[in-house]
């Protein structure tokens, strides 16, 4: 039982007051831009590949893969544009409205997606 409650607390929660925005580290390759971790940084957050690749796109209005952990954009952008696009990204769809924590998971009740709180319970809807 014990085992069981305390599984159910991030750790993260556990060690840190505040929570710190990841850096993006990226560089440019001819025509395109690559961040380079990508992948670690949205596992990091709990958040799906897919959907934060989606964001990106849509603030670049370019198009973009992920290859081994690290995403490929089309166009060159700066370091400084893309942390953009992430801090905009964490704020909406990851950072609790209430607390500000990051632990949240979205889930969704009657096409509406909802951000949980899992550290204070709050849960607000999501505009895309
Ligand atoms: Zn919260």
């Amino acid at each position: 039982m014990l085992d069981e409650a305390y599984g159910q607390i991030p750790p993260e929660s556990l060690k840190k007051e505040r929570f710190e925005m990841p850096r993006l580290q990226t560089m440019v390759q001819g025509n395109k831009t690559i961040i380079v971790n990508f992948s670690k940084i949205i596992k990091d957050l709990q958040r799906e590949e897919k959907h934060a690749l989606k964001y990106f796109t849509s603030q670049a209005a370019s198009a973009a893969n992920i290859e081994g952990g690290r995403m490929i954009l089309k166009g060159v952008f700066s370091q400084q544009e893309l942390q953009g696009f992430l801090e905009d990204y964490i704020r909406r769809f990851v950072l609790c409205r209430e607390c500000s924590r990051p632990d949240t998971k979205i889930t969704e009740q009657k096409g509406v997606k909802i951000l949980k709180c899992s550290a204070c319970g709050a849960f607000t809807a999501i505009k895309e």
